[in-house]
């Protein structure tokens, strides 16, 4: 498309939680479709400057970009719907927000002025928004406002998108996302929070462009027009968003709803090639008619919260769908896994995954699971920290080391076979010490990874601070875990596998970061058929309806 980037801002009403990310997705899903090059970033009001130190239970997964920022789980969805790379530009905070501002000022860049939230920090947001497209190479940023409209922490970024609209007009559009109640006593959809929630956007000098309703049940005849007389809206700008079977049915809901269509002709385009979806719908058929399912357990210790694995989770379901196999998740609390009840918990399971962690709360429990994993030669993939697990077990259990241990758990083991770099010691600083982002990594020719991947050289994204320490190499080789992927320029172990087991990986890095519909990634891909090859159980095919 030739012309200026154009803007287009998501904002969300009534309740948090509606999917504005899955929304912001599955329009840059469309747009992208018919051809466009479209971007996604999400504006955080929090003020922590990344979401890097947040525990999961407080914000889900911390998603890490090709360079190495930490961010919000948002942006995975975006990655996996569109298969392009975010980063830092892609995700900003308040905290990040302000950190700016105040660097400046120290700097004396603002030359003896009054530094304010109007218009410092306004003019803070309104640069990030458009650092973006200043790139040149995108015809559409979408950006997502996190929180809810009303909120006292978000105030700013409203007031930076009113300035953007007027000063913008044509090329910026804004979408508000809101929530129709069901009453079931009368059997009712609910429009009054959706009015109530634009008449707090237009206090803030907001006049939303485009509503996207979610919904339990089907709208009822006249609602979009009710909608639109109330909120100055087209009637044909009201889209209905029904509670799908799967986020990966929301883009071509939004394409039958006709979404795109609209957001295009808004601004001002009228002429547009057709959506071509053919990928993504042999995905979704795929994934909607498995012939197989097999059963993986994953071990971890936030279970409870299935958002904290979020990208481990779509990842095996897009190696599934690729398999045309159904992957059930059994989810087993690391903490509560035990010697006594492991094969019990973890008995019948056609594979095995150890999650990333950090700390020592739950770890014994992955020590036990990788245990059962190599002795009865299930197939076992480990990330990051269930890599690490991988060699604290063999280390206690094959190599006779009692109190094997990474130093992140006991400080003091005489065997600390994960340990922290030299160049890492003496950092204070939580946020931001640690490995992070796309490092290389070179397979053994020989390794079952190598295989796998079916190339020698392959790029991974890493979050962790201790690594494999390179003075056990020789030992843990000679008892038959060897080092089958190593970092070239610092010579780090990537990879660990066993010599006298069908599958077994243990990664340092984050393959799961990796994995698109588009781009299953090719290690959960072969976690996969292992699994299925070591327990297979064919369904029988459905009945056409
Ligand atoms: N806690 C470990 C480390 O810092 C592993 C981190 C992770 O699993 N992401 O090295």
């Amino acid at each position: 498309m030739t012309g200026s980037t154009k803007y287009i801002f998501v904002t969300g009403g009534v309740t948090s939680s509606l999917g504005k990310g899955i929304i912001s997705a599955s329009l840059a899903k469309l747009l992208q479709a018919r051809g466009f090059t479209v971007s996604i970033q999400k504006l955080d009001p929090y003020i922590n400057v990344d979401p890097g130190t947040l525990n999961p239970y407080e914000h889900g997964e911390c998603f890490v970009t090709e360079d190495g920022a930490e961010t919000d789980l948002d942006l995975g969805h975006y990655e996996r719907f569109l298969d392009v790379h975010t980063s830092q530009a892609n995700n900003v905070t308040t905290g990040r927000i302000y950190q700016n501002v105040i660097r400046k000022e120290r700097e004396g860049a603002y030359l003896g002025k009054t530094v304010q939230v109007i218009p410092h920090i306004t003019d803070e947001i309104k640069a990030q928004i458009q650092a973006l497209g200043r790139r040149g190479i995108y015809d559409f940023v979408i950006t997502e406002v996190g929180g809810t409209v009303g909120d006292i922490e978000s105030l700013p970024y409203m007031e930076a998108i009113r300035q953007l609209k007027w000063k913008k007009g044509k090329d910026c559009l804004s979408i508000h996302l809101t929530l129709l109640p069901y009453l079931s006593t009368t059997g009712e959809l609910k429009t009054k929070p959706t009015q109530h929630s634009v008449k707090e956007l237009l206090s803030l000098g907001v006049q939303p462009d485009v509503l996207v309703c979610r919904t339990e049940h089907p709208m009822q005849k006249g609602m979009k027009e009710k909608i639109a007389l109330f909120c100055n809206v087209d009637a044909d700008a009201v889209i209905e968003s029904r509670d799908a079977d799967t986020i990966y049915d929301v883009p071509l809901l939004m394409q039958e709803e006709k979404l795109d269509e609209v957001v295009l002709r808004k601004l001002g385009i009228n002429a547009f090639p057709e959506a071509d979806l053919e990928q993504w719908k042999d995905f979704l058929r795929r994934y909607k008619n498995p012939k197989s399912e097999v059963r993986i357990g994953l071990v971890g210790k936030y279970v409870e919260l299935k958002d904290a694995y979020k990208s481990i989770k779509e990842a095996l379901e897009h190696a599934g769908a690729s398999s045309e196999a159904k992957v059930h998740i059994k989810w087993v609390h690391s903490e509560k896994l035990t010697a006594k009840n492991v094969a019990k918990q973890l008995g019948g399971l056609a594979g095995i995954l150890v999650a990333p962690g950090f700390g020592s709360r739950g770890i014994e429990g992955k020590i036990e699971a990788i245990k059962y994993a190599r002795e009865n030669k299930v197939p076992f993939l480990g990330i990051c920290l269930g890599m690490q697990c991988a060699v604290i077990e063999f280390g206690r259990n094959v190599l006779g080391y009692t109190d094997a241990n990474s130093t992140e758990m006991d400080a003091d083991t005489t065997h600390p076979v994960i340990a922290m770099m030299e160049e890492q010691k003496g950092i204070a600083d939580k946020g931001g010490t640690m490995r992070l982002g796309a490092y290389p990594c070179r397979l053994e020719e020989s390794s079952l990874a190598k295989r796998v991947y079916r190339r020698r050289d392959i790029s991974e994204r890493h979050r962790h601070r201790y690594e494999f320490n390179n003075a056990y190499l020789s030992a843990y080789n000679k008892a038959g875990m060897w080092a089958s992927g190593i970092n070239p320029q610092g010579k780090l172990v990537e990879i660990v596998e066993l010599k006298d087991h069908p599958w077994f990986i243990g990664v340092q890095f984050h393959p799961e970061y990796r994995s698109t519909v588009a781009k299953p990634h090719p290690l959960f891909i072969g976690f996969v058929q292992a699994a299925m090859k070591h327990h297979f159980v064919e369904l029988a095919p459905k009945e056409e309806a």
